[in-house]
């Protein structure tokens, strides 16, 4: 039942937003510590405190040996830079890490289970961050759950309460493994434009004839 509501969502989501296929794009070490960076902060402020780490310290040796303190000043756009900092700088000087000459890219071939288990290994390192390290970098079949796109499973009927634990597990079984990468992509963009947490746009949203949370009897303005 919820497989062929995710398939007619998939239907509608690709046709008005297109395909998204999943690209190689930063390596995986990068895209760790900047989703370390993203937690509980915007886009906008995590890719300041990116490009900040980047500028003061060359290269991730530099970072590993520079005080949490250090870091901790460097990234404070991001919000809770003590904590952040501690993170970062437990992954830069884990031998796994430091002794491979900065990479994580060892993961690539690790099942998927070892992989997310040594991501989870560290403190402040959930299902979500783990995923979205080894959906962006390696493009393994993961569908990390944001607050967007559990609030849209949830209004079109895939998962039923508020955990986004169980938002995860249940949409990890019911879409395919092949189309994660896709699905993650157009819920949250749904999410951030059309199925607003206060006023979502219904009249307006692909979704709108099967969504059992939509209006009935408005007109749907596709854009
Ligand atoms: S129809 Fe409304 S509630 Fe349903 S997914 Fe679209 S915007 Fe969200």
């Amino acid at each position: 039942m919820t497989e062929a509501l995710y398939m007619s969502i998939h239907e509608r989501l690709t046709v008005h937003y297109g395909s998204r296929l999943w690209r190689p794009g930063r390596n995986g070490l990068d895209e760790f510590i900047l989703t370390i960076l993203s937690q509980s902060t915007t886009d906008r402020n995590s890719g300041r405190a990116f490009v900040s780490l980047r500028q003061q310290y060359p290269t991730w040796q530099d970072v590993a040996d520079a005080s949490v303190a250090e870091i901790a000043r460097t990234v404070r756009v991001a919000g809770l830079a003590q904590d952040k900092a501690e993170r970062i700088h437990a992954v830069l000087t884990h031998p796994d890490v430091c002794g491979n000459g900065y990479t994580i890219d060892f993961l690539r071939d690790w099942p998927l289970d070892d992989a997310l288990s040594w991501l989870m290994a560290f403190k402040g390192v959930g299902p979500k961050t783990a995923s979205c390290v080894l959906m962006f970098a390696y493009g393994m079949p993961l569908l990390p759950v944001d607050t967007h796109i559990q609030r849209v499973a949830q209004r079109v009927g895939l998962v039923t309460g508020k955990s986004p634990e169980r938002a995860h597990a249940i949409l990890h079984t019911i879409i395919p493994a092949d189309m994660k990468y896709e699905a993650h992509m157009h819920l949250i963009q749904l999410g951030r434009q059309i199925c607003h947490a206060r006023n979502p746009e219904c009249t307006r949203c692909p979704l709108h004839d099967i969504c059992p949370t939509a209006p009935r009897g408005q007109h749907v303005q596709h854009p």
